[in-house]
């Protein structure tokens, strides 16, 4: 009988230890492993937790099902599992890139590819040809896309994107950290590794802090990106990566929670005098819709931004009226939060100043729509 991805992840991949009948996995905090009297490490192939420790495989292997993969890894951060991949290119490689897209990793390439000798080109999100025009036949070795693109929620084809980068020759990375695995699988689509920051849907609960990759082969990028992590060791600790398959577990219901939610707000809003835009690509006014519905089953996630009629102090002073949803930056937990993302971001943003974006948790709707109602008025 084979379950559904929702019944196998629930239930852990159906854990139960063959030794004491627990159904969650124990925590290992050990860092090194012993060695029998052959000199054979007792547990396997591990020897110290730089490299991996077991209480990594359960995430992993819940990743693994989630994403349809061959091979997965959890990072410390969602940044470090970014930049693993990023560290796995040679200098004088070139990559291509979203102008809108996690602003911290945007940044930190742009510094990076600096230091490393990479070649950047830049494409807009949702303008036709923008990304075929950035790529250069035989010579691009990566393109990065995000979707949908924080905070502006631009929605980018996934398989059109696989197969430009494939076409010249180069790999496609996608960070899913938004859409999830239950909205979308980019492996599926044709990409070659997939990012989340696990701090985010995946954990769900605002207490842990972690990335992970995914792969559709063990090709060589994939391998040089293994000996990054294990020679580097950005892991995370053993008690985290145990929380993180505890809050795995509920992810199913708690994207398709703040997802209606998200949708619902968005359809509330749509019209309202004191708003300019709701950027959501649920809406059908969303320039990225048609792709969505595409690329996105059963729902186009928990994030939405309100361009707020009036300028940056408009925007700001509709953050500090707000009372249930929480100002606060991060994504994709339990918790509603509002964020002012130009302030976060800076003078370099490319963020319009009036726009808000919310992350919609899994509270009532009626509260979080009466919460933005009375911050607007
Ligand atoms: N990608 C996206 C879309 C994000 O929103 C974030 C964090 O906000 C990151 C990557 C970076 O992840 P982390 O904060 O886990 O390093």
């Amino acid at each position: 009988m084979s379950n559904s991805s929702e019944t196998r992840i629930a239930q852990g991949l159906h854990y139960v230890d063959p030794e004491t009948g627990s159904v969650v996995p124990p925590v290992i905090p050990s860092t090194t492993f012993a060695r029998d009297d052959q000199y054979r490490l007792v547990g396997g192939h591990r020897s110290y937790s730089r490299d991996h420790n077991p209480t990594y495989d359960a995430a992993e292997a819940m990743l693994r099902e989630l994403e349809g993969a061959q091979d997965t890894l959890l990072f410390s951060s969602g940044m470090a599992a970014a930049a693993a991949v990023f560290q796995a290119l040679k200098p004088g490689d070139h990559v291509v890139y979203p102008k809108v897209m996690y602003w911290g990793l945007r940044a930190w390439l742009l510094d990076f590819a600096e230091t490393w000798q990479l070649k950047l080109s830049s494409f807009e999100p949702g303008v036709e040809g923008s990304l075929e025009a950035a790529i250069r036949d035989g010579e691009t070795r990566l393109v990065w896309i995000e979707t949908p693109c924080n905070p502006t929620w631009d929605i980018i084809d996934i398989e059109h994107a696989a197969n430009a980068a494939h076409a010249a020759g180069a790999k496609l990375a996608v960070d899913s950290t938004v859409a999830t695995p239950v909205l979308t699988r980019p492996l599926q689509l044709g990409a070659d590794i997939v990012m989340h920051s696990a701090t985010k849907y995946l954990n769900g609960h605002s207490d842990v802090l972690a990335g992970a990759l995914a792969t559709g082969s063990d090709d060589e990028l994939w391998r040089r990106i293994r000996t990054l992590r294990a020679e580097l060791g950005a892991l995370p600790g053993s008690f985290d990566a145990w929380l993180l398959q505890r809050g795995m577990r509920t992810l199913f219901m708690r994207v398709r929670k703040a997802s209606e939610s998200a949708m619902a707000i968005a359809r509330h809003f749509e019209n309202h005098a004191a708003i300019e835009r709701v950027a959501y690509p649920g809406l059908e006014s969303h320039p990225g819709h048609d792709i969505a519905k595409r690329q996105m089953h059963g729902g186009f996630s928990g994030m939405l931004s309100l361009l707020i009629r009036g300028d940056e102090q408009d925007a700001l002073a509709f953050v500090n009226r707000c009372r249930v949803f929480i100002p606060a930056t991060s994504l994709g937990s339990v918790e509603s939060l509002v964020e002012h993302r130009y302030t976060i971001e800076g003078p370099d943003s490319p963020i319009p100043k009036n726009l808000v974006r919310l992350s919609v948790g899994v509270e009532d709707v009626n509260d979080l729509i009466a919460d933005i109602e009375q911050a607007l008025a």
